[in-house]
C-alpha cells in the first residue's frame, strides 16, 4: 500500500516515520523549493514526546534539545498565576514537555526517513480513481496511491479544493517569533515563563532555552490583522511593550536581530466534522489549525500521525481505517481548539483593571481545575 503525504512539516513527516515503522510505502510531497533552518523554537508538549517515544525518536530529540524543570505563567512584575512541574508530568505521564528548535525538529524527522522528501512540489488538485487516488502538482507531474494524507497546513489546499471550506477564525493576536543567540544564565535555562501584560491587549512574551546557545523568544499584542509593520517597528513596539517587564526578558530582546523576526497573524479553523473523503484524509492543521496558546498545535499533528497510522495498520479498507482515526482524535482536537481559543479572549481582555482580574482568576483556579487540564493535555493513551 502507498501513501502520498501532501506536507512535509511537522505533522506531515511524523506521519511518515509512523507508517515506515508499518511497512506502509510513502511519498511526502512538499511545495517549498527546499527545507530551510527556521529560526523558531517549539515546545513539544509530554504528550507529543509520548508518541516520539513510542516511535523511538525521543531519546535523540532530548540530546539535542532544552530541558525544563518548571513552566510558568507570570505577571510582568513576576508575580506568579500558574506553574506547570515538568518533573511531576514526566513522573505522573511518562514524558515532559520538551523545549527545541524548529530547525532541530526538522532535520531530526526528515533524518529518520527511508525515502527523501520530494522538494518543490506543490499539489493543486486531488483527483479520485477507482481503486485509489491522483495528486496532480503545480509543475504539470502528477502521482498515484492507494491514499492520500492531506498534511498542507491550516491554509490546506487539497481540503479547499477536493473537501470543503472550513471557516478561518481571526484571534486578534499578532505573534512575533524568533530565535537568539545568547548564553543564558543556568537558573534561567531550566524555566520558561509565559508573562502577561500589565494592559491586557494580548500582550504576552516568553523566552525559553532550545538548547547550545540558542534561545527561543515570542510576544503576541492584540492588533488588527495584517497591520501593517516592518520588522523594526515591530521590535519598537516589542521593546515599548516590554520595557516594564521585569526579569531577563529585556536582556533577551536586545539580542534580537529585527530582520529575523518572524511575523504569524494568529488564526484557527472552526471545528470540522468533515476529515475524510473517499481516499483522502485531513491530518494536522489541515484537519484542525489551533491558536498555539496552549503549545498544542504540532503536538496534537503528532498525535494525528500515529493514530492515522495505527489506524491503517488495523483496518485495511480506507473508509474504515479513517472513520477510526476520526473517532480517536477528532473530539479530543477539536476541543483543544476551543480551550485555545477561550485563552486568546482572555488574554485579549483590554486595560489594567480587567487584566488585574483575569490575572486573579487564573492565580486563584481552583488546583482540582488544574489538574483536570494537565491530565486532559497529557494523560494519553496511544
Ligand atoms: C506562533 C506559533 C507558535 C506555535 N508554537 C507551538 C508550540 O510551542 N507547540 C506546538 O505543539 N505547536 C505550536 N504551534 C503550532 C504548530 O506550529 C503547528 O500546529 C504545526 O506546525 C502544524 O504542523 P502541520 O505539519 O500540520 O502543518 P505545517 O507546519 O503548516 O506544515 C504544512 C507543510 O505543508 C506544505 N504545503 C502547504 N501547501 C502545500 C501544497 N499545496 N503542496 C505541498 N506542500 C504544501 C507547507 O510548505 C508546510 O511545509 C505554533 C504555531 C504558531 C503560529
Amino acid at each position: 500500500m502507498k501513501a502520498i503525504i501532501i506536507g512535509g512539516g511537522i505533522g506531515g513527516l511524523t506521519t511518515a516515520i509512523a507508517l515506515q515503522q508499518r511497512g506502509w510505502h510513502y511519498e511526502v510531497y512538499e511545495a517549498a523549493p527546499e527545507y530551510k533552518a527556521v529560526g523558531a523554537g517549539i515546545l513539544l508538549g509530554a504528550n507529543a514526546m509520548k508518541v516520539y517515544r513510542q516511535l523511538g525518536i525521543a531519546d535523540a530529540l532530548i540530546s539535542q534539545s532544552g530541558h525544563l524543570e518548571q513552566l510558568y505563567i507570570k505577571d510582568y512584575k513576576g508575580k506568579v498565576l500558574q506553574q506547570i512541574d515538568n518533573n511531576l508530568l514526566q513522573q505522573q505521564y511518562g514524558s515532559r514537555s520538551v523545549p527545541i528548535h524548529r530547525a532541530t525538529l526538522q532535520a531530526a524527522l526528515l533524518g529518520y526517513l527511508n525515502t527523501p522528501v520530494r522538494t518543490g512540489k506543490k499539489c493543486i488538485a486531488v483527483d479520485e480513481t477507482q481503486n485509489g487516488v491522483i495528486a496532480r502538482f503545480e509543475d504539470g507531474s502528477e502521482t498515484k496511491g492507494d491514499i492520500l494524507i492531506a498534511a498542507d497546513g491550516i491554509r490546506s489546499a487539497v481540503r479547499e479544493q477536493y473537501i470543503g471550506s472550513h471557516g478561518y477564525r481571526y484571534s486578534g493576536q499578532t505573534c512575533w517569533r524568533t530565535t537568539v543567540t545568547m548564553n543564558l544564565p543556568m537558573a534561567e535555562r531550566t524555566v520558561t515563563s509565559e508573562v502577561w501584560g500589565g494592559k491586557g491587549n494580548g500582550v504576552r512574551a516568553s523566552f525559553m532555552h532550545v538548547g547550545g546557545d540558542q534561545v527561543y523568544f515570542w510576544f503576541t499584542r492584540r492588533l488588527p490583522e495584517g497591520t501593517p509593520l516592518t520588522n523594526d517597528e515591530a521590535l519598537a513596539l516589542i521593546q515599548r511593550e516590554l520595557s516594564g517587564f521585569s526579569g531577563h526578558m529585556k536582556e533577551v530582546v536586545a539580542h534580537i536581530d529585527p530582520s529575523k523576526l518572524i511575523r504569524s497573524d494568529l488564526y484557527d479553523l472552526a471545528p470540522t466534522q468533515n476529515w475524510h473523503k473517499g481516499h483522502v484524509v485531513l491530518l494536522g492543521d489541515a484537519a484542525h489549525a489551533t491558536t498555539p496558546n496552549l503549545g498544542q498545535g504540532a503536538s496534537q499533528a503528532i498525535e494525528d500521525a500515529y493514530a492515522l497510522a495505527e489506524s491503517l495498520f488495523l483496518h485495511y479498507a480506507p473508509d474504515t481505517a479513517f472513520r477510526h482515526y476520526v473517532a480517536k482524535r477528532m473530539k479530543r482536537a477539536h476541543k483543544i481548539v476551543r480551550m485555545s481559543w477561550q485563552l486568546a479572549l482572555l488574554t485579549n481582555w483590554q486595560g489594567s483593571i480587567a487584566a488585574g482580574l483575569r490575572n486573579f482568576l487564573v492565580r486563584n483556579m481552583p488546583a482540582s481545575t488544574t489538574k483536570r487540564q494537565l491530565d486532559f493535555l497529557y494523560n494519553i493513551e496511544l
